[in-house]
């Protein structure tokens, strides 16, 4: 198996310090202990997988998933737990411009329904996630940028159906969002959860349905037989009717061969202080529960947590190593005290960081493999995969029983193409964001 990021970004550092580690225990899985069939092969136990685990076990089919490490070991344990719109960034422009403005709107109200979906599971499932937030809010980081918030009204209500609200700089304080802010603009969908308990849910809700989990299940390779599937899990095998690839920001290139080049990782990087009273909270003028971002390209995104203290994420670095851990977390901070410096002196107990994928396309993809019978794959959320991944696991979930029901975008079912410079590919970051930086003056 080959990853194009340095091992350390595979290993156990880069999450040793996540704070959602410490809020709930999720059961522990057995490795594979011996050579096994199943119907279904799921690789990958994150929001994706487990999601499409889930659907599978309930219908009544023999699923297994194989993580390589512990469930939910990748970002879907680590991440900011916003349930929110996104999975890509592809603007109406060109997302007309390729798809067509009726499939355009098919994404948008897809992007809806995978919120929906997640907040209909928590409900039904009756799982308790620390929720709280009511939409996203997202934060006008200079003059003009809360110009185009406002212009993107009559956009948000053709793509979604809701009207935003808006709050002037004048009033941010009276919302309980001081800050360095030209004001700010709440879509009223979404919700913030805490997401190593959605996990927990999930793999218990998959487990008891049937699905077969395994930990420590790290697939080398992948191969097509006359007529299944076989996987190599380390001194065992694993033979399946069908697979399904749900990997994103930690594939490889060779697992299948077909990902080779057709995803981005790209890291994410956490801080969460000490719970800051209500009285350090009312001096900062941030008293708000919203769940919120800035305006910029390489955004920072932050909120509340129910216990008070304050989770603020923003892009990792472009290598991954101790060294470049550290220096993220000093980024962090540094612009953690530049926004609220009145929380100078507050504690970070934890910190950690983790992969997404982004694909070349700025799009998620769902759907079969090409040219690879009964193999499927969900990937590429661009940092937005807890509503995303969520629902693409359940509509990989349909595709594997044939759903006539199964409602796809073009725009989400189009194969990623390769990004240039193949496993060499992550030169083109630093032009990348270092172009983002600067449109962020
Ligand atoms: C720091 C951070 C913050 C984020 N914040 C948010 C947020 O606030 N809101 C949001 O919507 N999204 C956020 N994201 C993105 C979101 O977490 C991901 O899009 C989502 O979790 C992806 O889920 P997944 O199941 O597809 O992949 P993952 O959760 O990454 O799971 C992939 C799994 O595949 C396993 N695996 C890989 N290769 C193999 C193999 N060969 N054999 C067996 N197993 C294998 C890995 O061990 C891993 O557990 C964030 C991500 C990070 C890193």
């Amino acid at each position: 198996m080959r990853h194009i990021f340095p091992s350390y970004a595979y290993g156990p550092e880069p999450k040793a310090h996540c704070w959602w580690d410490e809020t709930c225990l999720i059961p522990q899985f057995s490795s594979l202990a011996a050579d096994d069939t199943a119907s279904i092969a799921i690789i990958g136990g994150g929001f994706t997988g487990l999601n499409a685990a889930y659907h599978l076990a309930k219908a009544g089919k023999d699923v297994v998933v194989l993580d390589a490490n512990e469930i939910g070991w990748g970002a879907s344990g680590r991440n900011g737990g916003f349930c929110c719109l996104g999975g890509g960034t592809a603007s109406d422009a060109l997302l007309d411009l390729r798809f067509g403005k009726q499939d355009r709107l098919h994404y948008r109200a897809t992007e809806k329904r995978a919120v929906s979906y997640v907040d209909d599971l928590i409900q039904t499932l009756g799982l308790d996630v620390d929720r709280h937030s009511n939409g996203e809010t997202a934060l006008a980081h200079r003059a003009k940028d809360m110009n185009h918030l406002l212009a993107s009204a009559e956009q948000i209500e053709e793509n979604y159906g809701v009207v935003p609200q808006y709050t002037s700089q004048d009033d941010m304080a009276a919302q309980g969002l001081s800050g360095p802010f030209f004001g700010a603009m709440t879509t009223p969908i979404g919700f913030a959860l805490n997401p190593r308990k959605y996990l927990l849910g999930l793999a218990t809700v998959a487990r008891d349905a049937g699905a077969r989990i395994f930990e420590n299940a790290d697939v080398v390779k992948v191969e097509r037989t006359a007529n299944m599937w076989v996987l190599d899990v380390g001194n065992f095998q694993l033979k399946a009717d069908k697979v399904i690839v749900a990997t994103n920001g930690y594939s490889s290139e060779t697992v299948p061969d077909w990902l080779a080049g057709r995803y981005m990782p790209t890291q994410s990087n956490v801080i969460v202080t000490r719970p800051i009273s209500d009285q350090e909270q009312a001096e900062q003028g941030w008293t708000s529960a919203q769940m919120a971002f800035d305006t910029r390209n390489l955004l920072h995104y932050f909120r509340l947590l129910p216990d008070g203290r304050f989770l603020f994420g923003m892009r990792g670095g472009l290598t991954a190593s101790a060294r470049s851990d550290l220096r993220s977390m000093q980024a962090a901070l540094r612009d953690f005290r530049k926004m609220f410096p009145a929380w100078s002196q507050v504690d970070i107990t934890h910190n950690w960081s983790g992969m997404v994928s982004v694909a070349r396309s700025q799009l998620p993809f769902v759907g079969q493999v090409p040219d690879a019978e009964n193999m499927f794959a969900g990937l590429s959320f661009h940092g937005n995969g807890v509503a995303m991944g969520s629902y693409v696991g359940k509509l990989l979930s349909q595709l594997v029983m044939n759903d006539d029901a199964v409602s796809r975008p073009l725009a989400m079912s189009d194969p990623p193409a390769q990004f240039p410079f193949g496993a060499a590919r992550r030169v083109i970051m630093p032009a990348v964001y270092a172009g983002l930086a600067i449109l962020d003056f």
